[in-house]
């Protein structure tokens, strides 16, 4: 599997010099796994992708928050006559993932509905089994945010990969199912929107640290941590220095800057 960052920004997209390098763009991140493309969450990341023509697409979205399906309208392959794309989210706020998508894009928010794109779209509820995208399974649990935020493992020839975007870690028992989860995995995407000292102010808004996402890979297993969902006030350097701060205590960290990819 490849894992690409087209948008690692939380809550809201920014510009500007300050954030070029880690990127503005909000939650995105595309998975390739031989004709798998899958692209985990859409957020104003998914904009710039751009699908190969002979990919199977998939979108797994973690939840219905702005931030992570703002891009959905703009997504290249929605103007591609019958290209077919399959959706896949949980029901939250009891409303079907279709229901809710439905909500948001049509008027008077977006002038069509995604079934009046030219390709053909299917929105699907995840199911609670384990979903396979040709060689890749995909599981979830459910995170710690408002919401009905979730979490994804996928996992193909014995590599894997979780995202877990939107996570707070307020619930001891939602923090072990997430180490119970993550066991062992190749790759950890952990929401460290804040600080330390941000998070006493931002209790109960459903994200975490740095330091939270350290001790839960370690406690997994992870072989790799690399922190998502930066908060949209945190420039380039600011990133750049925590990492630095951290990646003298710790082996494998990384924050996600616009462009990384990683192989696994
Ligand atoms: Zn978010
Ligand atoms: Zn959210």
């Amino acid at each position: 599997m490849r894992m690409t960052v087209l948008g690692a920004r939380g809550s809201v997209p920014v510009e500007g010099a300050a954030f070029s390098i880690c990127g503005g763009a909000t939650s995105c991140f595309k998975v390739e796994a031989g004709d798998e493309e899958i692209y985990l969450d859409a957020g104003s990341g998914i904009v710039s992708a751009k699908p190969s023509p002979h990919s199977r697409l998939t979108i797994l979205l973690t939840h219905m928050h702005l931030d992570h399906v703002v891009g959905l309208p703009f997504f290249l392959a929605l103007g591609q006559p019958r290209r077919l794309i399959d959706i896949y989210a949980r029901s939250c706020s009891g409303l079907t993932p279709k229901e809710a998508l439905d909500r948001l894009i049509a008027p008077p928010f977006w002038p069509v509905t995604l079934e009046q794109y030219p390709s053909d779209v299917k929105i699907h509820v995840l199911p609670d089994e384990t979903l396979m995208l040709n060689d890749v399974a995909v599981d979830a649990i459910e995170s710690s945010h408002p919401n009905d935020s979730i979490v994804y493992r996928l996992t193909r020839r014995g590599r894997s990969l979780v995202y877990a975007t939107d996570f707070e870690h307020n619930a001891p028992d939602r923090v072990e199912a997430l180490i119970k989860f993550a066991d062992g995995c190749d790759l950890l995407l952990y929401d460290a929107q804040y600080t330390v000292e941000e998070y006493e102010r931002y209790r109960g808004f459903g994200h975490s640290t740095a330091e939270v996402g350290i001790e839960i890979a370690a406690r997994a297993g992870a072989k790799r941590l690399m922190l998502v969902h930066h908060a949209p006030w945190r420039t380039d350097d600011q990133i750049a220095e925590l990492e630095r701060r951290l990646s003298e205590r710790h082996e494998n960290i990384s924050f996600a800057r616009i462009g990384d990819e990683i192989e696994l």
